[in-house]
Order: structure tokens, then C-alpha cells, then sequence
């Protein structure tokens, strides 16, 4: 299984992550990447970005060592009426906005509130993806999230650092299998992202391609598996939102 692109990726303009841009896309280059998609935290993470590090990504040459460079940002859901840390004009002009739900930011609920916090966050035009669902304090109902993000165009992360020893997301595995199964019950569209936050690890999905492999997880359902293929899916999101 090739997954060529990889959504997720942190740089030291994250505050806690360790790699330049230009480490980033010569390693993805030599691993046969397509595209890497530059995520850094925006500013409610402690030493995230600030609003100007997001104004300033058009700089960046499209492809650098033959790596398309993807302009995103990992945003952070703030509150439980699904409120964004970034300026929605800003997201409007970046290809890729995840937003994720981090403990720094956002306190733990129960699954009901979690689930309806959620359910806003997909309706916002503005976000592509929901980052590393699966954590014990800010567990959802899987079924509703799959058939919602479907509906909305909105992708759903498969986050290989949740599912290492080394992840800091509790209890994250059982979670993750639990969003596997009902993406594919409703053939709700996925990514898989590194969520790298050191050059080494961009594009290894080891953990998350021996889940899907486990669980007989179809490779359609995999939107990243070409750069191809991933544009495609987000630039008809925003084609569609216009309308
Ligand atoms: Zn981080
Ligand atoms: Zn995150």
C-alpha cells in the first residue's frame, strides 16, 4: 500500500517540532513522495504560529526537490461551539486546513458534547480534514462523525503518531479502530498523515497501513494515496463551498 502524500506535517515554526521546510521536502523527496502538506500549529498551541507565518506560505516555491508543497495549517478547535483559532479569511486562502482538538486549548468532555462539537467544526467551510480523532478525553460517536464528514466533504485523519508507543494520545488504538469501522460501514473518505514533527518520520504510515491491513480496510477510501488524487478531493470541497 503507497500512500504518496502526507497531509500532516509540523516544522519548527510550531514551537515544538524540529525540521525546516527545506529538510521536510528533500527527505519526502528522497522517499518518493508526491506532496507533503506544511501543518503547523496555529497560535492558541503554546509557540504555534503566528498569523503572519500563515499570510507569508505563498513565498514558497510550489515544489521544492520535487515535492509539491501543500499551504496548510493544524488549527485548534477552541471551544464546544466549535470556534477556530485562525482568521477564516486566512484558511480561505490556504489548500488545507485540519483542525484537531488539542488538550492545551480545549478541555475533555463526554462523548455526546465531543460528538456535537464535532458535527460543527464538519460544517465549517473552511476545514478539510478533523486531525487524530481517537483519545480518551475527547471520545465521539464514530457513526455519526463518519456519516456527518461524509456528507460535508470533510476528511478524517488515520494519525500514525496516535498509534505508536510513543503517542501521547490515551487509550488512542481502541478509538481509532472503532473510526476505521465505520468509515467502512458508510464509505467515509480518509487520509493517513504522519503528523511529523521531525523530518525523519514525514510519509512513514507504518502503524496506520498495518491497522488498515488488520482490519481489511479498502484502499479506495484512501484519499491521499496520490497527490492526484488528494488536490482533487480539497479543491472540489472549495469549488463547492463557493457555491
Ligand atoms: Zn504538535
Ligand atoms: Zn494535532
Amino acid at each position: 500500500m503507497k500512500i504518496l502524500a502526507d497531509i500532516h506535517v509540523h516544522t519548527i515554526s510550531s514551537g515544538h517540532a524540529y525540521s525546516t521546510v527545506d529538510e521536510i521536502a528533500r527527505f519526502a523527496g528522497s522517499k518518493g513522495m508526491e506532496a507533503v502538506a506544511i501543518t503547523d500549529h496555529s497560535a492558541a498551541m503554546p509557540g504555534g504560529a503566528h498569523l503572519f507565518h500563515f499570510a507569508n506560505l505563498h513565498i514558497l516555491p510550489e515544489y521544492i526537490h520535487g515535492v509539491r508543497i501543500i499551504r496548510g495549517a493544524e488549527v485548534n478547535i477552541m471551544d464546544y461551539d466549535g470556534t477556530i483559532d485562525l482568521e477564516e479569511a486566512m484558511m480561505e486562502k490556504l489548500d488545507l486546513v485540519i483542525a484537531s482538538l488539542h488538550p492545551p486549548c480545549i478541555k475533555g468532555a463526554d462523548k455526546e458534547t465531543i460528538t456535537r462539537t464535532l458535527m460543527k467544526v464538519i460544517e465549517n467551510p473552511h476545514v478539510d480534514i478533523i486531525g487524530h480523532p481517537g483519545d480518551d478525553r475527547f471520545p465521539m460517536d464514530f457513526d455519526i462523525i463518519a456519516q456527518h464528514a461524509k456528507k460535508h466533504r470533510v476528511l478524517l485523519e488515520l494519525n500514525n503518531s496516535s498509534l505508536q508507543p510513543t503517542g501521547t494520545r490515551l487509550g488512542a488504538r481502541k478509538h481509532i479502530v472503532k473510526m476505521l469501522e465505520s468509515c467502512k460501514k458508510y464509505e467515509t473518505p480518509i487520509v493517513v498523515g504522519s503528523d511529523s514533527h521531525y523530518y525523519g518520520s514525514v510519509g512513514d504510515f507504518t502503524e496506520a497501513i498495518n491497522l488498515m491491513k488488520e482490519l481489511d480496510f479498502p484502499e479506495d477510501l484512501i484519499v491521499n494515496k496520490s497527490q492526484d488524487r488528494l488536490m482533487d478531493f480539497i479543491q472540489r470541497k472549495g469549488d463547492s463551498d463557493e457555491s
